[in-house]
């Protein structure tokens, strides 16, 4: 865990989070600023900065997300109308926290075009 980082201190529970599903390795919680009628986050507990950080050693918990995706997305009410995965990855991106999360979207049909 590192101290200054927002998301391992809601994976630790010393902030507060609207939790959709937690286990030992994962936690996935509400966006507490949604950019969709359903949006979720889904982050390792163990930190990780980036995509950019994944590598041979720990892309198992990367693998581990995208596993559960699926009853997140069922958790969330939105398995069966579908959803897009998103993970914006440094300075380009906008990426704003800097701990690995995945954004679920959906819950409404959502615009064509990415960027
Ligand atoms: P990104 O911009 O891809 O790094 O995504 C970070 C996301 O975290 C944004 O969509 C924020 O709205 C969201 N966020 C920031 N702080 C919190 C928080 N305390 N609880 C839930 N979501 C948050």
């Amino acid at each position: 865990m590192q101290e200054n980082c927002l998301f391992c201190r809601i994976a630790a529970g010393e902030l507060p989070s609207n939790k959709v599903y937690e286990d030992e390795k994962i936690l996935a919680f509400r966006d507490i600023q949604p950019q969709a009628p359903v949006h979720v986050l889904v982050i390792p507990k163990a930190h990780i900065a980036s995509a950019n950080e994944i590598s041979h050693i720990n892309s198992g918990i990367v693998a581990y997300i995208f596993e559960n995706i699926p009853k997140i997305a069922r958790l969330a009410g939105i398995a069966e109308s579908g959803y897009r995965i998103i993970s914006n990855c440094g300075e380009d991106a906008c990426q704003s926290v800097p701990h690995l999360h995945f954004h679920i979207l959906g819950g409404g049909k959502l615009a064509e075009k990415m960027a």
